[in-house]
């Protein structure tokens, strides 16, 4: 590990404790069957629900109550939504670090080796569009740590999500459905449950970034890209629910597939589907090489980035998201080729420790090894994006072990993070699970430059998955976690 071991903190006794206790006790007097049927309700009135593999919705998985958090930490993740912002568009409008950072990986992963492809083709035929939009969701778990008996909660990136960021609208619907239970059926606990408008926040970001496409001829859509089957489809549609309410943005849906056949690109560069001008390309799939079939996917990616639609995000803003590039940011002076010295030590503090295995050096031997031996305190990442895909435990040193000098580039290798497990109440297929959970946190931003100003540029609200001790993965969708809201308590 990069930095010294300290003790973990027990939280036993302390504010978060005695919060939670107060809380258990209330829900035994109200009834803890009780308070399910109602937040089951809740959940299914509210739209808080998915697909499930035989097109019947269901009450998504969520915790009963809000997950503590202490309010200094959730105050530092706040922080650090619009400086990751500024930094992902200063990435994405530096192709080389992208190409030096990436070329490694690219040579034995096929999809990073396409998607740089396609930013190469782009920036040679020269960009068409300046503005950049971002709809990004940053991941946290909290690091505690007791030094000399002070006891210190610092929040630690897992990634920053730069595409297909999801569950702003159930996570939205959640905050109301817990701020519900609350004051309506546990008013002896008042907690502090932070503000969360992510998905109305999120739409104006697309939003915003339509106005200043849209002409006065021609009917103007925003496309979503959707996966062919979703299952999430329902945070999808607040998505697009809240831009119409809103703002009376039409949103269509359509996959890649759909846009390779229907899209074209008129002689000015706008990017045409069907009978409409595109603004907005706003990705909710392409995000894994599942969702490109053939050429065909690809080539619309291609089609997509030669127009002047704004896209959310771009090729470049996709790339400047992924963990090859999120290792080599944290690497001594990187940060500051692209932030001023004030944001880079505000940035610094949040990121846990990372390694690329692409050397075959003294120190990246003596890290593997490291790793291989104490396989519970690293996590070994490959360049992908959607859950499950990480190796843990065994399976890491295994992998550590067995992968040639190539094949480690296209992973990146990191620290463990290890929150203080809290007593939760997971709700699953509307039956109450208690048990000692962790959490990661999730905070949403919007961005829009073009690369001269930025236009907006925004902290909009946050997501909570909960799972229990000894998951290693944290996907909703997936089955992992739950998905909850914060309640901040003051430590
Ligand atoms: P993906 O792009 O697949 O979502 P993530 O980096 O978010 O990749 O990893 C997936 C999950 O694995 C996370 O949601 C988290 O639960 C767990 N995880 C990832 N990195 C770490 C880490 N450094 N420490 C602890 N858990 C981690
Ligand atoms: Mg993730």
């Amino acid at each position: 590990m990069s930095e010294p071991r300290r003790k973990r903190a027990r939280i036993g006794g302390g504010p978060i404790e005695k919060y939670n206790g107060a809380v258990q006790q209330a829900i035994v007097s109200f009834g803890p069957e009780r308070l399910v049927e109602e937040a089951t309700a809740f959940a299914i009135g509210n739209g808080i629900v998915m697909f499930e593999q035989d097109n019947q919705a269901i009450h998504c998985p969520f915790g009963l109550v809000p997950f503590p958090v202490p309010a200094s930490a959730f105050g530092e993740m706040e922080k650090y939504g619009p400086l990751f912002g500024r930094l992902v568009d200063r990435i994405s409008r530096s192709p080389d670090f992208i190409n030096d950072t990436l070329k490694g990986a690219a040579e034995t992963d096929p999809f990073t080796a396409q998607l740089l492809k396609i930013l190469n083709t782009v920036e040679k035929e020269g960009n068409t569009q300046p503005l950049r939009l971002g709809l990004f969701r940053s991941d946290y778990m909290i690091h505690t740590t007791n030094d000399e008996g002070k006891t210190q909660h610092r929040p630690l990136q897992v990634e920053n999500n730069t595409i297909a960021a999801s569950f702003a609208g159930l996570s939205t619907a959640i905050s109301s459905m817990h701020d519900f239970l609350f004051s309506r059926h546990l008013p002896s606990i008042k907690p502090t449950l932070p503000e969360n408008k992510a998905i109305q926040n999120l739409a104006k970001g697309i939003a915003i970034a339509h106005k200043r496409i849209v002409t006065d001829d021609g009917n103007w859509v925003a496309i979503m890209v959707i996966q062919p089957g979703e299952k999430n489809a329902v945070d999808q549609r607040s998505l697009e629910y809240a831009l119409w309410e809103g703002y009376r943005v039409p949103v269509v849906r359509a996959s890649l597939a759909d846009i390779e056949s229907a899209g074209s690109l008129a002689v000015n560069g706008n990017l045409q589907y069907g009978n409409n001008n595109v603004s907005v390309v706003y990705f909710r799939a392409g995000y894994t090489p599942n969702d490109y079939k053939s050429q065909t996917e690809w080539d619309a990616v291609l089609k997509i980035e030669r127009s002047s639609a704004i896209k959310c995000p771009s090729v470049a803003y996709h790339l400047a998201g992924t963990k090859k590039i999120q290792q080599q940011i944290a690497l001594p002076g990187v940060l500051e080729r692209f932030c001023d010295e004030k944001d880079a030590s505000v940035l610094r503090e949040c990121f846990a420790g990372l390694w690329g295995l692409e050397k075959d050096d003294e120190a990246t031997k003596a890290i593997i090894k490291q790793a291989i031996e104490n396989n519970d305190d690293y996590v070994l990442k490959p360049q992908r994006e959607g859950g499950g895909n990480n190796f843990y435990h065994e399976e890491m040193a295994n992998k550590l072990k067995e992968m040639s000098v190539s094949e480690r580039s296209a992973y990146i290798l990191m620290q463990k993070i290890k929150p203080t497990p809290v007593t939760a109440h997971l709700v699953m297929k509307g039956e109450l699970k208690t048990g000692l959970c962790l959490s990661e946190f999730g905070l949403f931003a919007t961005y829009l430059g073009d690369g001269k100003n930025e236009l907006h540029n925004e902290m909009c609200g946050h997501l909570v998955r909960t799972k229990s001790v000894g998951v290693d993965e944290g996907g909703v969708a997936s089955g992992f976690s739950c998905l909850s809201s914060a309640v901040l308590i003051d430590c």
